[in-house]
């Protein structure tokens, strides 16, 4: 799945375990010659955990790429733009004089009255969690969803009122938090072009 690192850090474990094999042979080879068996089987120990590392994080890469590729198929890469036309499209049915008669702060009301709801359903899983009682019942992941996307929506609005353009920013965020932290992880991004760069000086 591109972006997501796990390739990366498959290529890694995998050297990492070709380096310990070969340390493992090299002491299994002294031993023979009447070396460390203690060392050799420190080296093997060694081996197996990254043997267990690597079909761990290939297995998590193939779910990652498994899911993607069933989102993708439902929904066939719905991006930020088209959501955004369709979200600010019927918010004008509601607000037929703009989506400016509401103000940032009313949008961002809106947007955490949703994180609210969507805070109550992962409160009653944790009392699941912690077999407590008072849950009248039990949030299933259609709900859970459901708030996910009313937060998605009205911080969509909130972004729109705001004239940010809510998939560029992610994605510049995203990239410039990868390049502070050392991470590999980029999104690729048209160059910028130069009036845009002077408008946001
Ligand atoms: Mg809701």
């Amino acid at each position: 799945m591109p972006g997501c690192g796990l390739d990366e850090r498959l290529i890694a474990l995998t050297e990492q375990l070709a380096e310990a094999n070969a340390r493992a042979d090299e002491w299994r080879n002294q031993a023979e010659g009447g070396g460390s068996h203690h060392w050799n089987k420190l080296y093997r120990a060694e081996c197996l955990q990254r043997q267990d590392d690597v079909a761990r994080i290939g297995a998590e890469r193939e779910a990652a790429e498994a899911r993607a590729a069933q989102m993708f198929e439902r929904t066939k890469g719905l991006t930020f733009n088209e959501f955004r036309s369709a979200n600010v499209a019927r918010c004008l049915k509601w607000h037929p004089q703009g989506i400016a008669s509401w103000s940032a702060s009313d949008w961002l009301t809106a947007v955490t009255g949703e994180l609210g709801e969507l805070a109550s359903l992962l409160k009653m899983r944790n009392r699941e969690r912690d077999g407590l009682p008072g849950n009248k019942f039990s949030p299933t992941n259609r709900q859970v969803a459901d708030e996910l996307a009313d937060v998605l929506t009205y911080l969509d609005l909130l972004a729109a009122m705001l004239g940010v353009d809510l998939g560029l920013a992610a994605a510049k965020k995203f990239n410039e938090v990868s390049e502070r932290v050392g991470f590999p992880d980029r999104i690729a991004l048209q160059p910028e072009p130069e009036q845009s760069k002077e408008k946001e000086k």
